[in-house]
């Protein structure tokens, strides 16, 4: 009798609150929303690709399935750099890439991801959330119907892979190297020849000569990258990539279609995933480059003093010209100026002080 009853009880307390968590489910909204993310990564590429992938588990798992998030690797879709298009016109809800592969769009595009000794991967979280970067960043993509999002940053890149050592200012001259976007210019601009090649390609370019050097990453991309393989030094410091930012772009009309609570789901989603691909990187990075060193060989080395100088001294003199090209950059270039000066003042007495003070004393 005892037994009947207790289990009467339960019975009817689960009746009770599957009525209730129904009655929640009903008063949000039950639609269900199918999307597609196209990325500029290669499917499942380790860091950028799987920072994709995550932030697409994490809407279908935050909003309990009612927005479905299917993600398409470079090329399966649309091309890496037809991404921006795709979503602007609503092939695919979302995207996943940088904003400088979009310069062509605007020039100001490229402080949204990163420039030549610009923001850290912290301070650009602070300029776009704190500090006014976002808010640019969302007037510029709005004029192709886009919602932007910070989705994941990289940290400071390393310098790039070497077959040739650099030892002055004179050994950039004639220097091949495959270096995208203003780090390209820089290096231009400095004597060298900057040549764009897609991720696919850097192994065989350098291997065969084609090119003298070669940016990737850092450690744990360029690792699965093999391209210690064909390079005998890894320079550093990622002086043209201090903490790339990747992006989420959100097609406005899809995003308006959602009710409040999945529009939330969406962003906060993006968010997530921005602070944790950092923590990824920051987590692998130092192993990844223990094994290229102790397992594979590879020579480690800075850049000389007087090489960082002249690219410092060329890097200002071009994020500035960029500054100059239209009203809207004038605008964005103010703003980062401004907020970059505030960072170097503050760092003096903050993270460079302290690691100097951690790290070399
Ligand atoms: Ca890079």
């Amino acid at each position: 009798m005892q037994r009947r009853d207790f289990v009467k009880k339960v019975g009817a307390g689960g009746l009770a609150l599957s009525a209730g968590l129904t009655g929640t489910v009903r008063a949000k909204s039950d639609a269900e929303f199918k999307w597609k993310m196209v990325t500029t990564w290669p499917k499942n590429f380790p860091g950028l690709g799987t920072g994709a992938n995550r932030l697409a588990e994490l809407i279908g798992e935050m909003s309990g399935g009612r927005i479905q998030v299917k993600v398409y690797g470079a090329t399966e879709l649309v091309p890496a750099l037809e991404v921006f298009d795709a979503v602007s016109r609503g092939t695919a809800e979302m995207g996943h890439g940088a904003a400088y592969y979009w310069k062509g769009k605007s020039e100001a595009a490229q402080f949204f991801s990163t420039v030549p000794f610009g923001l850290t991967a912290q301070e650009i979280n602070g300029w776009f959330y704190y500090g006014g970067g976002l808010e640019l960043w969302q007037e510029l993509y709005g004029q192709f119907g886009l919602i932007p999002a910070p989705a994941g940053n990289s940290g400071v890149q390393m310098g790039g892979w070497f077959n040739k050592e650099i030892k002055s200012v004179e050994d950039l001259k004639g220097l091949k190297m495959r270096i995208p976007g203003l780090g390209g210019e820089v290096l231009t601009r400095a004597g060298g020849t900057a040549v764009n090649l897609p991720g696919g390609e850097l192994f065989t370019a350098l291997q065969s000569g084609l090119i003298d050097a070669t940016e990737w990453v850092g450690p744990y991309n360029d690792l699965a990258f093999g391209l210690y393989k064909a390079a005998k030094y890894y320079y550093y410091p990622g002086w043209h990539e201090p903490g790339t930012c990747l992006e989420a772009m959100i097609n406005k009309k899809a995003f308006e279609a959602l009710p409040k609570d999945l529009q939330s789901i969406v962003l906060n989603a993006c968010k997530v995933v921005n602070q944790d691909m950092l923590a990824e990187f920051t987590a692998r990075n130092p192993g990844a480059l223990q094994d290229l060193v102790k397992k594979h060989g590879v020579e480690l080395r800075r850049f000389p003093d007087d090489v960082i100088k002249k690219l410092k001294q060329l890097s200002d003199e071009v994020v500035a010209e960029i500054g100059q090209k239209d009203e809207f950059s004038k605008k964005v270039y103010a703003s980062y100026a401004k907020f970059l000066q505030q960072c170097r003042e503050y760092s003096g007495v903050s993270e460079l002080a302290y690691l100097i003070a951690r790290d070399r004393t």
